[in-house]
């Protein structure tokens, strides 16, 4: 496998993301299966991170060799793709245009949905944040290219970054790099993991992963749980996108439909919206572990993975890795529904 040929501009904290054991969690659920959390959430300085930020550390090296002088991405109004552009923009003196769809129907009472969390922090970053009507969608949109046609118009250079950064032909090199990791650590730890956890919505994190691990003979290892509750448009974006990284880095093997796990149980009952069991996975894992997930994404993989420790799903014994991919700055967003905590 070749992903040292991409160049790679370092935007993560030196090193490789934390891997912790969450044995109160592990403990509460019979002891059985053994839990670990690799930490995506804090894996650099730049606006707290996330997995948008491993992945454009394979991207930004195309957008500078294109004399960009303008990052033009977009996602929904909590979006954290959005978030972590604007600060990767700012550190490297880049304008940056971000376009937030209204992704989410939640009903918001407490009336900060639009003005806290991810989007609070993209002001704050600088970014030229536009709001716009459109619903959920993971695909290329109209609104993004009409957003940088905007740039070209006033005399300006942009660089499109697709929704979570998946569309974008290297969006899944970040995350092969993510199972080189593991695997160092797994060689230090002294053992191997016996699945990998993600949260798949937009799909080039778990793509990067089952090419990843694929090298390993470990591709269906990786569990992906929808949140986009739209799961077959997912799943046919996250064979597409690794089918295009494995041949970017000469794996040597096709991946096919047989690589892709995907569980659509946990994903309800929309895009954006919590379910009961995303909820008390949420609290649980805050109250066991310190851990904070959220509402959108990181809660209904908590979830869905405490859910299949419940049922007996893992073998016992088995080593479970759960990749935690930031999303937490969301959550102030989300204050109407945790008054009560
Ligand atoms: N978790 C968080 C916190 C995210 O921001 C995202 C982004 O969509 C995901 C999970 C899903 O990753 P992907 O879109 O690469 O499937």
């Amino acid at each position: 496998m070749k992903l040292d040929k991409f160049p790679k501009h370092q935007l993560l904290f030196p090193g490789p993301t934390p891997i912790q054991p969450l044995k109160r969690l592990s403990e509460a659920l019979g002891g059985k299966v053994h839990l670990y959390a690799k930490r995506e959430d804090c894996d650099s300085g730049l606006a707290f991170g996330g997995n948008k930020t491993r992945k454009l550390e394979y991207i930004i090296p195309d957008a500078l060799a294109s004399g960009a002088d303008t990052l033009v991405s977009i996602g929904g109004i909590q979006s954290n793709q959005t978030r972590q552009v604007a600060a990767v923009a700012a550190s490297l003196g880049l304008k940056c245009v971000l376009v937030q769809e209204n992704w989410v129907n939640y009903q918001d009472n407490d009336g900060v949905y639009d003005k806290v969390g991810n989007i609070e922090l993209s002001r704050i970053l600088g970014a030229d944040v536009k709001l716009d009507a459109s619903g959920f969608d993971i695909g290329i949109r109209q609104s993004w290219k009409a957003a940088m046609d905007e740039v070209e118009a006033k005399g300006g250079k942009p660089y499109g970054i697709p929704a979570g950064c998946s569309e974008h032909e290297y969006g899944g090199l970040g995350f092969v790099g993510f199972a080189e990791e593991v695997r160092q650590q797994e060689e230090a730890l002294g053992f191997k993991f016996d699945y990998i956890v993600v949260c798949v919505v937009t799909g080039s994190t778990m793509a990067g992963m089952v090419v990843g691990f694929a090298a390993g003979g470990r591709a269906d290892k990786v569990i992906g749980i929808d949140a986009s509750a739209k799961p077959q448009k997912t799943r046919d974006q996250v064979l597409r996108i690794a089918k295009n990284t494995a041949e970017l880095v000469e794996l040597g093997r096709e991946i096919t439909e047989k690589d892709i796990v995907i569980d659509e149980r946990f994903g309800g009952p929309e895009y954006g919206l919590p379910n009961e069991g995303t909820m008390e996975a949420i609290r649980q894992c805050a109250r066991l572990e310190g851990m904070l997930t959220d509402p959108v994404y990181e809660g209904k993989s908590m979830d869905g993975m405490i859910q299949m420790v419940k049922n007996g799903e893992f073998p016992e014994g088995s080593r479970v890795l759960y990749a935690h991919l930031g999303g937490v700055p969301a959550l102030s967003a989300y204050s109407s529904i945790f008054r009560d905590g």
